[in-house]
């Protein structure tokens, strides 16, 4: 059985000139059901959760001025949005939507948020268009909860940004590996330290990018025994993409959706799945891309 969290307020107006994607948080889920790639039933409505899910990834102080509208006018900047309440409640709400995942994958196998992966958000700040950490308040709200028996939680991040606050996040927690496959150049220009950083050169095309990939994956398995795993599964990695400089094919994007899911359900470990990043210019590009996604889980999971 497949989980798709997904929201109305997941599509959150911007200005007409930002260059954020947001439309992609409408047609995705439009193109899923016309396609009948997943079912109706799939979908639930995430809500946002309650603080305390929040407070493990985030100061409170950060997460207080935050949502009360404090952020100064620098930070505000650094996030790439506008600040408004309706825009911290579709960050809470895609947050809620990553943690009901992690129940539904521990309890189904796989579930999916048509959104998130904002791992730019660090623990007292957000970039990138990051203001909160989904994946890794997912990852701590697992660890916290004994009863579910997670003990070790594998973050595989192949957006093209390095995914510099998840990796400052769980610098000093050993039972969260973070695996970041990024380009080189691109932003953030100042990286931190993931438990495994590969940086690709720019041009890095299907071949380079899945050989590595395959020589990487089942040696980080072997050697951290996950038992739940979080996949950002961004596609800012095409050709296509303006800010990516990274050079895959849709079908090597397919292909490499295809070989995470393949290989998180061939060792029966649990896994959500987190958009990340698009930025080609046409929006079917992205949209297509992040479809063979949904399209790579519903063959393993549906
Ligand atoms: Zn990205």
């Amino acid at each position: 059985m497949i989980s798709i969290a997904w929201a109305p307020l997941y599509a959150h107006p911007l200005p007409a000139t930002h260059r954020f994607p947001m439309l992609k948080y409408e047609l995705l889920p439009e193109q899923l059901l016309r396609e009948g790639i997943v079912p109706e039933s799939a979908f639930f409505t995430p809500q946002p959760p309650p603080v305390v899910d929040m407070l493990r990834v985030h100061e409170s102080d950060y997460y207080q001025r935050l949502s009360a509208g404090q952020l100064t006018r620098a930070e505000e900047r650094a996030t790439g949005f506008p600040w408004s309440p309706e825009l911290i409640a579709r960050e809470t709400t895609i947050l809620g939507g990553t943690l009901e995942c992690a129940r539904r994958a521990h309890q189904y196998g796989v579930a999916l948020n048509i959104a998130g992966g904002t791992h730019h958000a660090f623990r007292a700040r957000g970039e990138g268009f990051c203001l909160l950490n989904d994946q890794a308040a997912a990852a701590a709200y697992l660890l916290a909860h004994p009863e579910l028996g997670v003990q070790r939680v594998l973050i595989i991040d192949l957006d093209v940004h390095q995914g510099n606050g998840t990796a400052s996040i769980f610098q000093t927690e050993p039972r969260v590996f973070t695996f970041s496959m990024h380009g080189a150049r691109n932003y953030p220009h100042r990286k931190e330290h993931s438990d495994l950083d590969l940086a690709l050169p720019d041009g890095t095309d299907d071949v380079a990018y899945l050989r590595l990939l395959r020589e990487t994956l089942p040696r980080l398995l072997s050697q951290h025994q996950p038992d739940f795993v979080f996949y950002l599964s961004g596609v800012d990695v095409l050709a296509t993409d303006k800010l990516g400089h990274l050079a895959l094919s849709r079908d090597g994007c397919r292909r490499r959706d295809e070989y995470v899911l393949g290989l998180c359900h061939q060792h029966n470990l649990p896994v959500v799945v987190c958009m990340g990043g698009g930025y080609s210019p046409r929006i079917a590009d992205i949209v297509d891309a992040h479809s063979n996604t949904f399209r790579a889980a519903a063959a393993l999971w549906g």
